[in-house]
């Protein structure tokens, strides 16, 4: 079997996850060597989803595998949003971290695929979960825009901790 490569994944704090993504123009052996080597880094994290800027790479285009096998979705499009659902949400860019955050319930995703055919997914619940918040990484925004002021305060401080290797809930008392 062929071994594919995998990304080290970009978190928090590195300015790739921040820009937004270009569309794709052109589906090559590049892009297709690409995507083989997201769903590969997506399954080794292991994580539901996995868009490019997470892997340093502005283009607009995320995997995911919520149980039925991994996929590709291409210039993605949300549209038609229904409902509220509330989900504990995290994000392998910012780990370890975790919060119950309210988003659509149901959406609609165009795009295409590997193939250049055209999607189009009415997903609900968790599917319609990932799509949202891969959608977000392609804008550049990740899940702590979309938690509420005093939670983002404390992830603040978890993840200055982090960067300083100061103790925080993980460290081991002596
Ligand atoms: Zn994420």
């Amino acid at each position: 079997m062929k071994r594919v490569a995998t990304f080290p994944i970009r978190k928090f704090g590195d300015p790739v996850l921040k820009q937004p993504t270009a569309e794709v123009t052109d589906i090559d052996d590049a892009l297709v060597s690409l995507v083989e080597s997201m769903i590969e880094t997506m399954y080794e994290a292991p994580g539901v989803g996995l868009a490019a800027p997470q892997v340093g790479v502005q283009k607009r285009l995320f995997v995911y595998d919520v149980g039925e096998g991994p996929h590709v979705v291409i210039n993605p499009q949300l549209s038609d949003f229904a409902g509220q659902w509330t989900y504990h949400e995290g994000c392998l860019s910012v780990p370890e971290l975790w919060w119950d955050i309210e988003r659509a319930k149901e959406v609609r995703l165009r795009g295409i695929d590997l193939d250049g055919n055209e999607l189009d997914i009415e997903a609900d619940e968790l599917q319609a979960r990932v799509f949202q918040h891969e959608v977000d990484h392609l804008d550049g925004v990740l899940l702590l825009q979309r938690i509420r002021p005093d939670e983002r305060k404390e992830a603040m401080r978890a993840l200055r901790e982090r960067a300083l290797g100061l103790p925080g809930d993980r460290a081991e008392a002596h």
